[in-house]
């Protein structure tokens, strides 16, 4: 999994870092014998069961059996990757991440340190001209017209960027930053003359990244010109459509509301999260992308949409809207009364008012079906054809009450029966999976991870245990190696953790922890299972003989049973010679 982390640079985050110390910021820990526990943030219940053990370095939740080290913890609980988890722990600890070793992943633009370093320059100049400069007075008064707080403005870190044509530049060519440089992200336009600031006459809002570093910018034009909102280009380092604005701000509501808000531009957003909504994010382009979705799926897969009543283009609203329901997300939409934009919207009505047209909001069909029957649907072609749009937007429904309803809904809708909507709809299913092979794949795996490890046979409990020991005690290992022959676990799992262990083991810095990094998630909880389960505080080394002995016994049996297979086929081909042989071996078995 990782491999573009050097591994001493791994081996330097984890040394600093503390889980329990990481953990107690997301939720309440207290102290119980050696481990900590509390409530678990990844499933409901009423005692906690969430455990968080210093020694190891690991927690696991003995009801829902979500386990790992550090990393893995951020990976569930902000929705990181496993790179994003290891860069917020760095920053954290203030270990620097060598750059040039990413080469090879190109999941995304590629930050250095002084990308990072210029456009936060850049973003402190804007909040400065904002805040101080006598020219940004028109800027300051719009933004308390539109209803924002100087609070609201400090916290998304607002801007202004003066009318002269090289005020950026002039700025940051007193700090050191080469024109190229600029050039290159975007902060400036190369003229005739020489470079000058891409941003003018602007309100600046800063676009950040999921790890929260600053990207880009948008701004918005003060007074007349054109365009009114413009945007830092695509760059090496910004890809607007990986980019959600706000996500940075509001992931931790959207993970406490159960579901996003997803609206059209940047005053929505931040008039939304001054109002107390805080889960919501906007797009930077009009339609949404899959990069998007994926980004928001990492907290919830339930979305409302909350465009501007005059939405230019209903259909690339309903792109984005299929797009986010293909990819597994409940879909719903907010209309806006009386044509306004959620801005105006929650400045006029306050929140109450917003929760109710939440409430109250369209499914993806419902919105649907009113937008493509607009122009009515007297005439039996007009169904038809209605119906037929709507067809992948039902087989997408994966909730069977659902989609019953929905197919209720529409029969009711198109004034048709159910039967007409439900059999047009299975006709559609079966020519799509004739379409479309191998769909079930998602679905496979998820059934292989419902390992139930709590039912475990002798062999599996001795295998267990023994596992346990090495893992903790790497000075087992030959001893372990002498007395059992290879591959000796029954159970997969425990094969490839030890397999995984053996040259971690190796390491003078070697701990338990470490391995969770080169397993998947399965594997991981049932490591993070064997190593939190309580176990008797004996010497390693005195109670080791016994597991071996224990799991000798399971080998020689095995051994047996399958002689005594072969035993049988050779005796009813009535080969004396092979029966003899085999009973000799067994004899040396018994
Ligand atoms: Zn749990």
């Amino acid at each position: 999994m990782p491999g573009f982390i050097p591994e001493n640079t791994l081996d330097d985050i984890r040394s600093r870092v503390d889980i329990v110390e990481v953990i107690s910021e997301y939720i309440h820990l207290k102290k119980k014998g050696r481990n900590y526990v509390g409530p678990c943030p990844f499933h409901q219940e009423k005692d906690p069961s969430f455990t968080v053990s210093p020694e190891k370095q690991i927690f696991y939740c003995f009801g829902c059996a979500a386990g790992g080290n550090v990393f893995k913890f951020l990976m569930l609980h902000e929705g990181f990757t496993f790179q994003e988890a290891v860069e917020s722990l760095a920053r954290r600890v203030g270990v620097t991440i060598p750059i040039q070793k990413y080469g090879g992943r190109s999941t995304g633009p590629r930050k250095t340190d002084s990308v990072i370093k210029i456009n936060l320059l850049a973003k402190e100049f804007f909040q400065q001209v904002l805040s101080r400069w006598e020219e940004a007075a028109p800027a300051r008064e719009y933004l308390q017209k539109r209803g924002l707080s100087w609070e609201t403005v400090n916290n998304f870190e607002l801007g202004f960027a003066p009318g002269a044509w090289n005020s950026l530049v002039r700025y940051l060519n007193k700090h050191e930053v080469a024109v190229d440089n600029l050039l290159k992200l975007g902060l400036a336009v190369q003229g005739k003359k020489g470079a000058y600031d891409r941003f003018r006459s602007r309100i600046i809002f800063p676009i950040r990244d999921f790890s929260g570093d600053v990207i880009g910018f948008g701004g918005r034009i003060l007074g007349a010109g054109e365009p009114k909102y413009l945007n830092t280009p695509e760059t090496e380092y910004f890809n607007k459509s990986k980019v959600l604005y706000g996500l940075n701000e509001s992931r931790r509501y959207i993970r406490e509301a159960g579901y996003a808000i997803i609206m059209e531009g940047y005053m929505d957003v931040i008039s939304a999260h001054q109002n107390g909504v805080n889960n919501a994010v906007a797009s930077l382009g009009t339609s949404l992308t899959r990069e998007q979705v994926r980004l928001l799926m990492r907290y919830t897969r339930d979305m409302v949409i909350a465009y501007d009543a005059d939405v230019a283009g209903v259909a690339a609203t309903m792109r984005g809207l299929d797009l986010m329901q293909e990819m597994g997300c409940r879909v719903r939409v907010i209309s806006i009364p009386e044509g306004k934009d959620p801005d105006e919207f929650l400045q006029s009505h306050g929140i109450d008012a917003w929760e109710q047209l939440v409430t109250g909001a369209e499914s993806l069909l419902e919105y649907k079906f009113r937008q493509l029957s607009a122009e009515g649907i007297g005439k039996g072609e007009n169904k038809s054809t209605v119906l037929q749009q709507l067809l992948p937007n039902l087989a997408n429904i994966q909730d069977d009450v659902e989609r019953a309803e929905s197919i209720k809904l529409l029969a009711t809708r198109l004034h048709t029966s159910w039967d007409a909507v439900a059999s047009d709809l299975n006709r559609f299913i079966e020519k799509e999976r004739k379409k479309r092979p191998n769909p079930d794949k998602i679905a496979k795996n998820k059934h292989n991870i419902k390992h139930n490890n709590r039912q475990l046979d002798a062999r599996t409990k001795a295998e267990k245990m023994l596992l346990r020991l090495i893992l903790e005690n790497p000075r087992l290992v030959s001893t372990v190696q002498k007395e059992l022959e290879n591959n000796f676990f029954s159970y997969p799992v425990f094969n490839r953790v030890y397999e995984k262990a053996l040259p971690l083991m190796e390491r003078k810095d070697y701990s338990p922890a470490n391995i969770f990094d080169l397993l998947d998630e399965n594997d991981q909880k049932v490591l993070s299972d064997l190593l939190m389960e309580n176990i008797p505080d004996t010497e390693p080394v005195k109670i080791l003989p016994s597991y071996i002995e224990a799991m000798q016994k399971f080998l020689r049996q095995e051994r047996r049973e399958s002689l005594m297979d072969k035993l049988v086929e050779a005796e009813r081909a009535g080969d004396q010679k092979q029966v003899s042989e085999i009973l000799e071996k067994l004899q040396t078995l018994l």
